[in-house]
């Protein structure tokens, strides 16, 4: 089952990047993912198996309830 990953949805990884950060936002999804690392801005392609095998946590922030 492919882990459930989502556009907007910041993961932490288990590996650092090399600027000391481990928080990714998720850009684009599909074979290979598109991310952004949140602590230097850097964006980087990622294969769906290598980015599934780093990811620690997954944040996603709801939608926020309308009227
Ligand atoms: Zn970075």
């Amino acid at each position: 089952m492919p882990m459930d990953l989502r556009v907007g949805d910041v993961l932490e990884t288990k590996k650092n990047h090399p600027c000391g950060g481990n928080t990714f936002e998720v850009l684009r999804v599909g074979m290979d993912f598109r991310i952004r690392c949140t602590t230097c801005d850097k964006q980087l392609w990622i294969e769906r198996p290598k980015l599934e095998k780093r990811v620690k946590k997954v944040s996603r922030e709801e939608p926020a309830e309308t009227e």
